[in-house]
């Protein structure tokens, strides 16, 4: 019997464009030389899977202005510090003398509030599925020691209509784990009746080559659409209740926009009304606003795989990590901090 190894070198069949949408299989595909053992024909799209990437300049923008407007204390992920907006990052609002906090978690960011009375503490809350219920879980400590003085900021994405938009961007998708253990992966199962493909896959070496292997054994035995499970250890068909509940509970589907994809209907989750309060947008009268992106930067078309980051005219010349100009190049999980590490 072949290993997963095998089965991928040996693999013959059409071309195929797989994407991957989550930033820790983008580092681990890279740091554990998967690519090199690709056959020609197999490409790996760098998708949206960066919260990191897909936070639109509007929301810096509009965190930038509760910091310096509004005096606000910001509580965020440390990356997100450094990512641009229209005209300043974080970080330069804070050489403005902006109070920007690095956190761990938003219960962090709650502790302080509770600490700090005299402070509004606004908590940034991005990314996808993964880190949705902590963001829930702060809003609710925040509720129980009933705290006037935090609120967060909301930018959060969900996957399933993302899958939908990129669609037409890929072959298969490799399924991020994480994600799908929290919604389930009885989604994916769903997409099949839209044509889209995938396969559910974990974040270790021996786990993504499965899963690459698998969506190749399907590709190569003409199978259309497919999906698989290959992280079922891990992520259940019906996901983790709990953290569904704790979702619908504080939040609510809206549309969102997506730095270089521009808004995909239903792909957000707002703080619903019964929780308002705790919505900095409402508390400071802060409107979304679309904010303007780097003219240069073209982290748009590398997340739909039409372009390489190498072939970004900034790359490793004006953008690099310690100097990024598009968020793609601020995480080490981005697809353009990824291949300036070992891409080039
Ligand atoms: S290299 Fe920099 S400027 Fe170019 S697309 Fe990536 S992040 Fe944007």
């Amino acid at each position: 019997m072949k290993t997963p190894k095998e089965i991928i070198e040996s693999y013959s069949g059409r071309s195929m464009r797989i994407m991957e949408v989550c930033g820790t299989h983008t580092h681990e595909i890279f740091r554990c030389g998967i690519r090199k053992i690709l056959p020609p024909q197999v490409e790996l799209i760098s998708g949206p899977g960066c919260p990191v990437c897909v936070t639109p300049p509007g929301y810096i923008d509009s965190a930038v202005e509760l910091a310096l407007k509004h005096n606000c204390m910001i509580c965020t992920f440390g990356d997100l510090i450094r990512v641009p907006g229209s005209q300043l990052s974080l970080a330069g609002a804070r050489s403005q003398g902006a109070k920007i906090k690095a956190v761990y978690t938003p219960l962090d960011a709650v502790e302080i509030a509770a600490a700090n009375p005299q402070e509004e503490v606004v908590f940034l809350a991005v990314g996808f599925e993964t880190t949705v219920p902590s963001a829930c879980l702060a809003v609710k400590h925040a509720q129980m020691q009933n705290l006037r003085n935090f609120s967060i900021l909301g930018s959060n994405k969900t996957m399933p209509n993302a899958y939908r938009a990129l669609g037409k961007c890929a072959d298969a998708f490799l399924y991020p784990g994480h994600v799908h253990t929290i919604i389930g992966s009885g989604i994916c199962r769903e997409l099949l009746a839209d044509g889209i493909s995938g396969v559910v896959a974990g974040f270790q070496a021996d786990e993504l080559l499965t899963a690459l292997a698998v969506i190749l054994h399907h590709a190569e035995a003409g199978d259309e659409p497919f999906f698989e499970n290959c992280y079922r250890r891990i992520a259940k068909d019906t996901g983790n209740p709990a953290a569904v509940k704790l979702i619908e509970e504080f939040m609510t589907p809206c549309d969102a926009e997506w730095r270089g994809l521009g808004v995909i209907p239903g792909s957000g989750l707002k703080i619903n009304k019964t929780y308002e309060n705790f919505d900095a947008r409402c508390k400071f009268n802060v409107p979304e606003c679309s904010g303007t992106p780097h003219a240069g930067c073209r982290c748009g078309e590398i997340l739909k795989g039409i372009l390489k980051p190498q072939e970004c005219p900034l790359f490793g010349k004006v953008c690099t990590p310690v100097n990024p100009v598009g968020a793609c190049m601020v995480s080490h999980e981005g697809s353009c901090s990824a291949y300036y590490q070992y891409g080039r």
